[in-house]
């Protein structure tokens, strides 16, 4: 599965957002470092498609794609030296696939804040230079590494060499590497390094519940992900608590209340997910409607490995319907009438909302 890490300094609001996200009541203290071991959480991906395709379909069971987020433990300046919690904290980001970064954005004089004061973009940086710090070693250490090597006439090794020396000066800087230009061949040979500070990012600025418009402490947040190709999710984790607390009839008179056509947890879901550069195919069938996740560009056959590898193994076509198409003429038989029903081969490139059969040899 796909694994997004939840960082930011303590007392920032990430707990109050994981506990949202997956309604584990963990403890949500008004204390720094309340969240030691990492927590993680499998959450549905919320699609109202496929809602929608159940209502057609009448499937015994529905079945949401997901995705894991993981809680970990407050960073404080320091940690690439080994401080607090730094290395422990440093190897559970580097397992994850993404990152959420929850800044503080809201002011609360009962919230203890760890640095003194609400100041985003200072907080932004303590952990930015922590994980570019972090970078920086083990940037150094390859370089060690394959300087060694590049004396004979290993290529590969002398290119890492070269990338290496390219990219120091930037970490010395304590800038992250998603601000530094890098090709796509520059990337696939960093990839083994799995560097921090080039794992997808998006900031979750944590605004209070009239923050959402003229919020200066927002607005900077917005400033610094975009000089770094950065996403911003902004909400109210505090408000999301409450939010995740109710039944579901509750929570739709709570958002109509409000508003909001939905919670915005799932707009952090949403985004973690797109993130990842991931979309999503459904089955339906009358035993189940189910959402599979797969990223964006595989094909077919690879899809159908998500199900099972042997059906990638024996894929012979896939018999598919738009979601669309699916919908507009009320199911696949209706679609078929319509002509709206193909068959695929190998090389076809799976698209977001497809309806699949897989057809396939054991
Ligand atoms: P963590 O250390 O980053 O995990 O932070 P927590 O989630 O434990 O939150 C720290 C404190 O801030 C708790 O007392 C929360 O209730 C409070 N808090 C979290 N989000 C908000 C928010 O959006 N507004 C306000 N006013 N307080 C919040």
């Amino acid at each position: 599965g796909f694994k997004c890490g939840i960082v930011g300094l303590p007392n920032v609001g990430k707990s109050t957002l994981f506990n949202a996200l997956t309604k584990a009541g963990i403890d949500a203290e008004n204390f720094p470092f309340c969240t030691i071991e990492p927590n993680s959480g499998v959450v549905p991906v919320p699609d109202p498609r496929q809602d929608k395709l159940a209502e057609i379909v009448k499937p015994e069971k529905v079945i949401p794609t997901t995705m894991e987020f993981v809680d970990i433990a407050g960073l404080v300046a320091g940690a690439s030296k080994g401080e607090g919690l730094g290395n422990q904290f440093l190897a559970n980001i580097r397992e994850t696939d993404a990152i959420a970064h929850v800044v503080r954005c809201f002011d609360d004089s009962n919230v203890i804040h760890v640095e003194g004061k609400v100041d985003p973009a200072a907080d932004i940086e303590v952990i930015n230079t922590e994980l570019a710090l972090a970078d920086l070693d083990g940037v150094e250490k390859a370089l060690t590494r394959y300087t060694k090597l590049a004396k004979g006439q290993d290529k590969n090794a002398q290119a890492m060499k070269a990338l290496c020396e390219k990219i120091l000066p930037h970490l010395n800087e304590a800038q992250p590497l998603r601000s530094f230009e890098l090709t796509d061949d520059e990337l696939a040979l960093l990839r083994p390094l799995s560097l921090l500070t080039l794992k997808p990012t998006m900031y979750i600025a944590n605004v209070d519940e009239e923050g959402f418009e003229d919020n200066a402490l927002l607005d900077t947040v917005r400033g610094i992900a975009e000089s770094e190709n950065a996403v911003v999710v902004a909400i109210c984790n505090k408000l999301e608590a409450e939010i995740a607390e109710l039944d579901d009839e509750e929570k739709t008179e709570f958002l109509a209340d409000l508003g909001m056509e939905e919670p915005g947890l799932n707009r952090v879901i949403r985004a973690g997910y797109e993130l990842l550069g991931l979309h999503t195919y459904f089955t339906a069938g009358v035993k189940e409607v189910r959402a599979w996740t797969i990223p964006i560009g595989a094909t077919a056959p690879k899809a159908a490995g998500k199900i099972h590898t042997d059906f990638e193994k024996g894929f012979i076509r896939a018999e598919i319907v738009s979601y669309d198409d699916f919908v507009n003429h009320n199911g696949e038989q209706g679609a078929k009438e319509a002509g709206k029903w193909r068959l695929e081969g190998k090389e076809y490139i799976v698209k977001d909302g497809d309806v699949i059969h897989f057809r396939f040899n054991v």
